[in-house]
């Protein structure tokens, strides 16, 4: 594989502008193999055999794009574009080798121009890069995902919902200009008016690869205030949400949280003396504190219960960390469903349920997006360290996205796992989406084996029809009794042994291990890390050092240019204090060089000056990294200078 690896890199290489990076290693290739989502380990080995890239592309031009679409065309290859690999449900995971595209690298703040109160970023700018960026400007982003570390790209591409969508609905409609590269290989710049927009939007690169993103912008509100109420059951939060907007509050934000979901929360807090009290709850954050301390005196004159303004700030910091739960289980998953408000209620107690029967308690969460709608996010922690039960319990996520479904809700995304509910989630729209798909794609370059049609091998048949649904049912009723034999309750990972050496947590556990598998692959670390803005290299970020540090720990080979990677560290602690898992990772890389060392031996003069030009490039933490702001519009209104 190697072999052929090097070939396909020198004959691309020719094709491409000097500043484009190619990636031919198996050390490099195998991090490109899963995004963030946690399939059972079974039905990955099985379905996924061919998830390690032939070559990874971080272009720089969009005549890079183009060129090396061409080149895979002829060459028959698929092609994956990718941005940070946050999304979860496989969508930037190659199912052919083939070639990736990997922008997370192409973070760029193009123009932000304070007229029009647009900004355009190129794809793989993050969320965080774009908020910083504009808050100089007295401007603020609309909405954003939770997963404020993913690239615009990436959003472009699937959900659409988040923080802010009660206010400014979906993202969609903040999209004033997308420039896409067509599978073909042609440039085509298209507005919200163009017929050919929304093919773009939400179908998960699928048609087209998006290189650049103009966004509508907002002021930047005075004080984003949060206030937290309380009720005793599901339906009494949710007609509380009802009753709050028709009184005429006009919330930014407003989630619904279980008292599940409070329950682990407070789990994960330290402080026992902070407890939030374990409640159905609503999460409401306003624009003005003015309208917050308005919609809490109408909510005490009500008679609910208003919580301490204290669990109000801790919730809504904690609305940018929804994987910590990650390290009570060590599995986690989450189904995901866009239904109404109304059906809410009846969901979430089917849905808990359902939880009770595989033996694992959900934990939810529902973010109100407008028009009556809410997206629900009902997650689970478990046991995954017995692949049995991770397998079986895994096929509770499918049971609840078709108990949407059947509700009259629609699944929320689609990638290689929800490839059997595409159907429900466009509609009649799906044809249309196939006819497009057919017209522009005919070879079916793009991402394929997912979104439109799975994987070609027989392991495929158990997410198919009839065979998924009778799966599925078995699961359902054979829950109960499975659950006795493979008992799937979260087993949470000892803290270290008192007296233990820094390199094992217990006799049997060792650092790395217990790391990697605690590490959700949220990709938090990626853009804050000194030495992966350096080098672009994802090897050089705390999850690709976890998983090359894995692998070296099961005997697996590592390349030189791997091994060297390793020891590209500024032990600076970004990855650290971003951590979802809150994981304390200085000492894992100074266990991990050790080893490295003792087995490939150091490069003293190559670590020298990769610290060279970190410190030349000054984006050690503390000195707040912003991508490059390439052209400031004049803006008359608010009397800023031109930056360009
Ligand atoms: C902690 C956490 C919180 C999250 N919160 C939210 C949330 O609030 N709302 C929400 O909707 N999602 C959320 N997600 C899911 C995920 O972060 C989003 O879907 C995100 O937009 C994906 O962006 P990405 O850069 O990671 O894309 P990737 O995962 O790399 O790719 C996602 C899909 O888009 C395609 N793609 C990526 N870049 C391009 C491009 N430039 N051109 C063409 N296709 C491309 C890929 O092929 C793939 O199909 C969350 C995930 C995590 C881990
Ligand atoms: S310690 Fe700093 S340089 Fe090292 S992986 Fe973490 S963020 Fe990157
Ligand atoms: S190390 Fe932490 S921040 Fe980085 S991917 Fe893993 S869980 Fe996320």
């Amino acid at each position: 594989m190697a072999a052929k690896g090097d070939r396909l890199a020198s004959e691309l290489r020719g094709r491409l502008s000097p500043e484009a990076r190619i990636y031919a290693d198996l050390s490099s290739r195998r991090l490109y193999a899963r995004d963030q989502g946690e399939p059972p380990r079974f039905v990955e080995r099985v379905l996924l055999k061919q998830n390690i890239p032939d070559l990874v592309l971080q272009p720089e031009l969009p005549d890079d794009v183009s060129a090396a679409l061409r080149w895979a065309r002829a060459r028959e290859l698929s092609v994956v574009p990718r941005g940070a690999a946050t999304f979860g449900l496989g969508g930037a995971v190659p199912t052919q080798h083939g070639l990736v595209l990997d922008f997370s690298a192409l973070r760029s703040i193009e123009e932000i121009n304070l007229d029009e109160q647009t900004v355009t970023v190129l794809a793989g700018t993050r969320w965080a890069d774009v908020a910083h960026a504009l808050k100089p400007y007295g401007l603020a982003l609309c909405t954003y995902p939770t997963s404020w570390f993913s690239t615009v790209g990436g959003w472009v591409n699937t959900g659409g919902y988040g923080v802010g969508s009660l206010a400014y609905g979906h993202f969609k409609d903040q999209i004033h200009r997308l420039i896409v590269l067509t599978p073909q290989g042609e440039l085509k710049e298209l507005t919200s008016d163009d017929p050919e927009f929304e093919y773009f939007i939400g179908t998960e690169g699928q048609m087209g690869v998006v290189w650049a993103v103009t966004l509508r912008v907002r002021r930047a509100p005075q004080k984003t205030t949060p206030i937290l109420l309380q009720c005793d059951s599901v339906e009494s939060a949710f007609a509380l949400a009802h009753e709050l907007l028709q009184e005429g509050f006009q919330p930014y934000h407003m989630k619904y949280l279980s008292a599940a979901r409070i329950h682990e929360i407070n789990e994960l807090l330290h402080s026992s003396e902070a407890q939030i009290p374990e409640r159905e709850s609503l999460l409401i954050a306003f624009d003005e504190w003015e309208s917050a301390r308005a919609c809490e005196r109408w909510a005490v004159q009500s008679e609910i219960t208003v919580s301490s303004l204290y669990h109000a700030y801790y919730l809504w910091h904690e609305r940018l960390f929804p994987m910590r739960p990650k390290r009570l289980g060590p599995g986690m998953l989450a189904s995901e469903t866009v239904l109404s408000a109304e059906k809410a209620p009846e969901f979430i107690k089917k849905a808990e349920r359902e939880g009770a029967r595989f033996g694992v308690h959900l934990a939810s969460e529902a973010y109100f997006v407008g028009d009556g709608q809410v997206l629900l996010l009902p997650a689970f922690t478990f046991n995954s360290r017995n692949v049995f039960s991770e397998f079986f319990v895994a096929s509770l996520s499918l049971v609840l996205t078709r108990l949407g479904i059947a509700l009259g809700g629609r699944p929320y995304a689609i990638g290689i796992w929800n490839t059997p509910f595409a159907r429900a989630k466009f509609g009649k729209k799906f044809d249309e989406l196939c006819a497009y798909k057919r017209k522009i794609d005919p070879d079916g370059l793009l991402n394929p084996g997912k979104f439109f049609a799975l994987p070609a091998h027989w392991s495929s048949l158990m997410l198919r029809g009839l065979p998924l649904s009778i799966g599925l049912e078995i699961a359902r009723l054979a829950a109960p009794l499975v659950r006795k034999f493979f008992d799937p309750t979260p087993k949470r990972y000892p803290a270290r042994e008192p007296g233990r050496p820094p390199t094992a947590i217990s006799p049997l556990l060792d650092l790395l291990e217990y790391n990697e598998t605690l590490c959700s692959r949220c990709g938090s670390c990626v853009p804050v890390c000194p030495a992966y803005i350096y080098t672009k290299d994802e090897r050089t970020t705390a999850r690709g050092k976890l998983q090359l540090g894995l692998a070296l720990l099961k005997g697996e080979k590592l390349d030189a240019a791997g091994a060297q990677a390793l020891f590209y560290c500024m032990h600076c602690r970004a990855c650290t204090d971003v951590c979802q898992s809150s994981l304390d990772l200085v000492p894992v890389w100074d266990e991990l060089e050790r080893r490295v060392e003792a087995r490939f031996g150091k490069d003293h003069q190559k670590i020298e000056e990769f610290v060279r030009g970190v410190e030349a490039m000054q984006i050690m933490p503390g000195t707040e990294y912003v991508p490059p702001i390439v052209k400031v519009l004049e803006g008359v209104a608010y009397g800023h200078r031109d930056a360009s």
